[in-house]
Parts: C-alpha cells; sequence; structure tokens
C-alpha cells in the first residue's frame, strides 16, 4: 500500500489515459522524456492564443505582457533551485547546448595542450562529446572517473583532482543505471583542490529538488522536457564570476548592447548568453511546470517512486535470467536490465504490443555501456505518475515473454532470440 495516490496526479496527465496498440498506455520512458501535466499545455496554448509576441521589445501590450511571464520564468526558477540571481540562468535548448555552451565559452579559450579534463564514466553522451571536442582542437587529455557499479570511489576521485584538471564534468544522476552520485562531497572536494565543476543534472530535478547554495557546483545544467515541461527548452546556471569572464558563445540579435561596423558592444547578463529569439512558448511552458512542482509534495513523490523501484525489482527479481545492472546505494526509479537469451529491441518490442513503452539500447552511455561489456540495456524508468499495478503489468509481460521462450510456445507476434 502507498500512502501517494498516483490517481489524482494522473487525471492531471491528458495523456495517461490513452491507448496504445490497442491496451492502456503504461509509460516508462521516462528518462528519455516525462509526460505533460495539463497546466503545462494550458499555458503553450494561452500564450498563443493571447500574448504570442516577441520578447524584449516593448513598444507594443503583447510584447510587454510576453516579455514580464518570460521573464517571471527565470526568477521562479532561480527561487526553485536556490539561485542567488537571475543573471546567473542562461536559456538553452536543453543540457546539451547548455553543455556546449560551457565547453566552447569557458572551457575552449581556457585550454592549453596537454591540460586535462575529468569525466565520469557513465556519463551522457552530452557529457562527453563536447568535452573531446574542445580536447581535440587544443590537445588536452581526458580522464575519466570509474562508476560503471553505480558507486564512485571519493579516493580515486581525489587522485584525480591533484592531477588539476581545467574542468571536472560531473553526472548528478545517471539516465542509464539511476544512481544518484554524492555530488554535494564531489564539488567540495573539487573546489578544494581548485577545479571548476560542471554537474548535468537531466535526471536530477525530475525526481528530487535542489538546492545550488548546498551543491556548491560551478555550472548546472537541466532540460524542460525530462521536468514535465516542453522539448527544445532547458537551462544553464552558472556562477556570475565565470559568466562574466566568457566570451559570447553565438551572436546575433537578443545578446547585444550596441552593433557598428567598428564593433559590437554585448549586452550584460544573461542576455549576453542567449542570441536570437528564444523559444518562448518553451520557457512559458515550462515555467508551468516548475509552477506545477512547487505546489506540490514532492517528497511523497519521491517516497512513491522508490516504492515503485523497489516494487520493480522484488517483482521482476523472480523472473528466470533477470539480470539488472548495478546502480548503487543512491538511485532515483529506474531499473535497467537484461534477460537472459532475449535480445534488449525484442524485450522492448514485446512491451510495446502490451502497451508499455521502455527504452532499449545504449541509452547515449555507449562507453558505460562497454564498461560493462555489454551493447545495451532495457530501461524502465518511472516517474511519479506510474502506479504500482503498472508495475505489476511490466512484470508480466516481461514473466509471458520468458515463458514463451523457454516453452517454445508462439506468441502472437514473433519474437525472435538472438542473444
Ligand atoms: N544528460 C543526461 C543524464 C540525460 O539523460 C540527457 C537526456 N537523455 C541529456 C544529458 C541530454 O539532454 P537533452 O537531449 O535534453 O539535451
Amino acid at each position: 500500500p502507498t500512502e501517494f495516490d498516483p490517481s489524482r496526479v494522473r487525471r492531471e496527465f491528458p495523456i495517461l489515459s490513452s491507448r496504445v496498440n490497442g491496451q492502456p498506455l503504461v509509460y516508462l520512458d521516462n528518462a528519455a522524456t516525462t509526460q505533460k501535466p495539463r497546466v503545462v499545455i494550458e499555458a503553450i496554448s494561452q500564450y498563443y492564443k493571447r500574448y504570442n509576441a516577441n520578447v524584449h521589445r516593448a513598444a507594443h501590450a503583447l510584447s510587454a505582457q510576453a516579455t514580464t511571464a518570460f521573464e517571471q520564468v527565470r526568477r521562479n526558477l532561480a527561487e526553485w533551485i536556490g539561485a542567488t540571481s537571475t543573471d546567473e540562468l542562461i536559456w538553452t535548448r536543453g543540457t546539451t547546448e547548455a553543455i556546449n555552451l560551457v565547453a566552447q565559452s569557458y572551457l575552449r579559450p581556457r585550454l592549453k595542450a596537454g591540460d586535462r579534463i575529468l569525466l565520469m564514466e557513465c556519463s551522457h553522451h552530452a557529457n562527453i562529446v563536447p568535452w573531446q571536442m574542445v580536447a581535440e582542437i587544443c590537445g588536452a587529455e581526458i580522464d575519466v572517473l570509474p562508476c560503471a557499479d553505480g558507486e564512485i570511489d571519493l579516493e580515486l576521485f581525489k587522485r584525480l583532482l591533484s592531477r588539476q584538471p581545467q574542468l571536472a564534468a560531473l553526472t548528478h544522476t545517471s539516465n542509464a543505471l539511476g544512481s544518484v552520485f554524492p555530488i554535494e562531497q564531489m564539488c567540495a572536494l573539487a573546489r578544494a583542490a581548485g577545479v571548476p565543476t560542471l554537474v548535468d543534472g537531466a535526471q536530477a530535478l525530475p525526481h528530487f529538488d535542489i538546492d545550488l547554495a548546498r551543491l556548491n557546483c560551478d555550472f548546472y545544467a537541466f532540460s524542460g522536457h525530462k521536468l514535465f515541461g516542453p522539448t527544445g527548452i532547458g537551462a544553464l546556471w552558472a556562477r556570475r564570476a565565470l559568466l562574466e569572464s566568457m566570451p559570447p558563445w553565438q551572436g546575433g540579435g537578443e545578446m547585444i548592447e550596441h552593433v557598428s561596423f567598428a564593433g559590437t558592444r554585448f549586452a550584460g547578463l544573461p542576455f549576453r548568453f542567449e542570441a536570437g529569439t528564444p523559444d518562448i512558448s518553451g520557457v512559458i511552458g515550462l515555467g508551468a511546470a516548475i509552477d506545477y512542482l512547487r505546489i506540490q509534495d514532492r517528497e511523497s513523490f519521491e517516497r512513491h517512486e522508490q516504492q515503485l523501484l523497489q516494487h520493480a525489482l522484488a517483482c521482476c527479481a523472480t523472473l528466470p535470467g533477470f539480470r539488472p545492472l548495478n546502480a548503487g546505494h543512491d538511485r532515483v526509479s529506474l531499473i535497467s536490465f537484461l534477460i537472459d537469451g532475449l535480445h534488449p529491441q525484442d524485450i522492448a518490442l514485446w512491451l510495446d504490443q502490451q502497451g508499455i513503452a521502455v527504452r532499449a539500447g545504449h541509452h547515449c552511455a555507449m562507453p558505460l555501456m562497454s564498461a560493462l561489456g555489454i551493447p545495451g540495456s532495457v530501461r524502465a524508468s518511472f516517474a511519479f505518475y506510474n502506479t504500482l499495478d503498472e508495475v505489476e503489468k511490466l512484470a508480466q509481460a516481461l514473466d509471458q515473454l520468458i515463458r514463451s521462450q523457454h516453452s517454445q510456445i508462439s506468441l502472437p507476434q514473433a519474437i525472435t532470440a538472438d542473444q
């Protein structure tokens, strides 16, 4: 029994009552993207219906209204995550663009041949490739902190920090394993060693609140679409002193104060890093998602999600050949697994036929998969709106698939085992 009743919140997410492949949708691909509550869908629709205009050019009423709504979201976000100033919040397309901004504007000008960058083994490609790109240009070296079992060795981390990397790019929560890393401790160690830190929070904020004052990192990146908001919008938080030391990344309108052919004077923070018309409806939709989350009891969400996780692990533990990947001690509600004799893709296909959405593959974490010696896994990732009943449907569908393999009974649609 759970103290939290997901049926109340489920009513607020229109898509959750739909059917897929003739079955009620069981959406367990929340780590890829989350579903949107009605308030988010409505906020975007209201913006386009009632006050669509470009922002920061307030020569008319609609523009003023759009600008006010747009900038209010920045204030709400700052307050929510414990940023001291809205100047430190830059709108980006998502985590990927936020990390690329830091790689190109912060790190690249500082990086010299032979310098080091410290990465984590389980990071998403978004927190690997941008660093590799600047490392290659500048002739820098990359060090990797092992974490394929969902744990890190803080002593080893300290040793890697003592090599004085120009930046440690950390992952708060792994999208492939669900592991939550001790970011507060890691940032404190990095600070003591004089190493700046970037934290990829794409999979953290959807599960728990953060407080930047306590985390004490230098950069924090996240995506709106994983946070029950729209796609195409995310944010970078960065310390003001660092932002002030960084040249603009992209040039264009919105980011200037004065332009002539003799030269350009750039706008102040945060606009200096927001070239071009921003994703106004995206910001407004994200604002509605943040407002939604802020009035919820997120601790009860978290407890419910942990129940989903424990229930999933318990229900699946008895399945023949079920092999969950290790995610360490501290983890969010996500299970990544293999089933002996079945290909992850075939498992996902079978689940899809039952209306159950999961992801199969490398989850944009190929270095992690190769450290584990596997090509990929099946990932079922839960959100607060999932139910214990849905977890049981997942386990039952897996059980049916495994039994059919063992007894050679053919399933309604042919599933081939090739592992
Ligand atoms: N980092 C992590 C941990 C992620 O899970 C993701 C999305 N799967 C990203 C970065 C990239 O986010 P986006 O595609 O929204 O930029």
